[in-house]
């Protein structure tokens, strides 16, 4: 059985313990890629929605469970099991999961440079200039940072882990027109407005109120036809 199936099940069994609701909500569980281990739940309209990291998607299923349980008590405020709060933390104090994350972390941090100052462009005066012309000034600013590597595969993306933006270093040249670069970092910035979804147990980050945005940008098709000529 998939991790995600046998996790809403859990989640189910949880509620028939701690809620006095008489049907269980629709259970709507994601592993999401998570640096640390942060699993959160969260019930709205009859449907609840479990986040869980995916260095647990491996976890034997007691650990799962016990999990499971957890989250709903902390849903209605109450407290596990002793049993259970043990189980599950016994398992994520272990060496392997520790490692992991810390493994995780670091994987992702080397990815960026930790500067948004660039040889071209500075992030940070076209994220405020971007935030101005789309947001009326109203997003608020992560981390900004070019990435280490000169990345084709990926011209940008929103970490929302380490609550930053990392643009390829790729653009960061003369031939990249100013819109080119202007529209790489106003989609991260999207991801900022509209935080991803989960939809049958599946995560989408580019929902349709998503690419609607996406095409209110000026210049929308010069710059996909820019990025595309890079190399
Ligand atoms: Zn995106």
């Amino acid at each position: 059985m998939a991790a995600e199936q046998m996790v809403a099940e859990y989640i189910a069994e949880a509620f028939g313990t701690y809620s006095r609701r008489r049907s269980v909500p629709e259970v709507r569980v994601c592993f999401y890629p998570f640096v640390r281990l942060n699993n959160t739940i969260w019930l709205r309209n009859s449907i609840v929605r479990v986040r869980i990291s995916d260095i647990l998607a491996d976890a034997p299923a007691d650990v799962l469970r016990a999990l499971s349980f957890i989250l709903v008590a902390d849903l209605y405020r109450r407290r596990a099991a002793k049993r259970l709060i043990r189980l599950f933390e016994d398992y994520v104090e272990c060496e392997e999961v520790v490692v992991a994350i810390a493994r995780i972390r670091r994987e992702r941090e080397r990815l960026t440079t930790g500067s948004h100052q660039g040889e071209v462009y500075n992030l940070k005066q076209i994220f405020a200039r971007l935030n101005r012309q789309y947001f009326g000034g109203g997003l608020r600013q992560p981390r900004l940072s070019w990435s280490r590597r000169r990345r084709l595969d990926l011209l940008g993306w929103y970490d929302q882990e380490l609550d930053e933006i990392v643009i390829s270093r790729l653009l960061d040249e003369h031939q990249v027109p100013g819109y080119a670069m202007d529209y790489v970092l106003y989609h991260e910035m999207l991801h900022l407005r509209h935080p991803m979804q989960i939809v049958n147990g599946r995560c989408h980050y580019h929902t349709p109120a998503f690419r609607q945005d996406e095409m209110k940008f000026d210049r929308y098709e010069d710059a996909l036809k820019a990025l595309l000529q890079l190399r």
